[in-house]
């Protein structure tokens, strides 16, 4: 790891002052410290942001909840009221890594980590998100990348976090210069469609603060599938939160991970549920819908049928 300067922020103000375009945020260190140990990154400066007043806070609202961006996700997972309200993030946060990882990762940090792609984690392959010439997943090792994209690079959105909040309609706040911004999820990833370059759609020095989430008078789930039972990534993820009236489907969204670089909803998913009740020929037209624009590669076709059962399943946990 090559040497660097380390400095504490205790104001979002000082954090942004403090940013030059040699210096990076710090939160819990899971992925920034592990790519500087890889020389994927090497910042002169980091700038700790653990400090700052206010951003580590759990608020809860009749409203909305906000939670700062320095919760840990052990604390979110650990959370009884945040289980029931949104059991999905609750879900989400334990599949996260392990508790150990859990116990220092924080929220901000989970939103805005790097892709796992293995090539693009290998320090001695240049490919085109590091700006270089062609993505070697395309034709080469791809069991874990993309279904959908709308660029070259089929990295996927790692962040399990990112899935619970995109269907619970969370909003971000971001502090981008001298303004907060409010960003939803999709805004959040937005760049990382298009981009090939783009994890997220921060730029430098954007700085996440707070994500609220709207209570609503329905329920949500998640789920995912992965190789080992525990500690691993996602190879196909699901989020769904709805609303009900009668016991029929008011409102709905349903969201999918680890299939695309973005958190990947489909509209039209979304509104076939409105005004039927869930039952398992609905789950399977809808997750027909999701999958409709799928373009499998040599090793990830297993992720459709994966993808599809996983929909089932998890709209089928919303009726309880
Ligand atoms: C072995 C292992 C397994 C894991 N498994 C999973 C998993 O299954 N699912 C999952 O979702 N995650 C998983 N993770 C990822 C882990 O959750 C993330 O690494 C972690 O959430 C990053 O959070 P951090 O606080 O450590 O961020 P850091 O490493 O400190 O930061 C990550 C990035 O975010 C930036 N950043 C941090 N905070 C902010 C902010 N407030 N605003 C803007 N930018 C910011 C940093 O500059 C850096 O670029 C795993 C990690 C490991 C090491
Ligand atoms: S999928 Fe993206 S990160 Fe992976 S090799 Fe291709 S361009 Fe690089």
């Amino acid at each position: 790891m090559k040497a660097f300067q380390y400095v504490t922020a205790q104001s979002v103000d000082s954090a942004r002052d403090w940013l030059g375009p040699r210096a990076s945020y710090l939160a819990g260190g899971n992925d920034l410290l592990a790519r500087m140990k890889e020389y994927l990154a090497d910042p002169d400066l980091l700038v700790n942001v653990k400090s700052i007043p206010g951003l580590a806070d759990i608020e809860p609202g009749d409203g909305h909840w906000t939670l700062g961006a320095q919760v840990t996700i052990a604390r979110i997972e650990q959370d009884p009221q945040i289980r029931k309200l949104f059991p999905a993030l609750h879900e989400a946060a334990a599949e996260v890594g392990s508790l150990q990882i859990r116990n220092v990762a924080t929220l901000g940090g989970n939103l805005a980590q790097h892709s796992r792609c293995w090539y693009y984690r290998h320090r001695d392959v240049v490919c085109l998100k590091k700006k270089g010439p062609t993505c070697f997943a395309r034709l080469g090792e791809n069991k874990f990348h993309s279904l959908f994209t709308g660029n070259p690079c089929i990295s996927t959105v790692v962040s399990n976090l990112s899935i619970a909040l995109a269907a619970l309609g969370a909003v971000v706040l971001v502090q981008q210069g001298k303004q907060t911004v409010r960003w939803s999820i999709a805004d959040l990833y937005a760049k990382a469609w298009d981009n090939p370059i783009a994890h997220h759609s921060l730029a430098h020095g954007d700085l996440i603060l707070k994500v609220e989430i709207p209570v609503e008078p329905g329920r949500s789930a998640y789920g995912q599938i992965s190789e080992k039972g525990a500690f691993d990534w996602a190879l196909v993820s699901c989020a769904a939160a709805a609303v009900f009236d009668d016991g029929r489907v008011k409102q709905a969204r349903i969201v999918l991970g680890a299939v695309a670089p973005v958190p990947y909803q489909v509209e039209a998913a979304n509104d076939l549920l409105k005004g039927k009740k869930i039952d398992e020929p609905l789950a399977a037209r809808a997750a027909d819908r999701l999958l409709a624009g799928a373009e499998p590669l040599e090793h990830n076709g297993y992720k459709i049928p994966m993808a599809r059962a996983l929909i089932q399943r998890t709209l089928l946990k919303l009726m309880g």
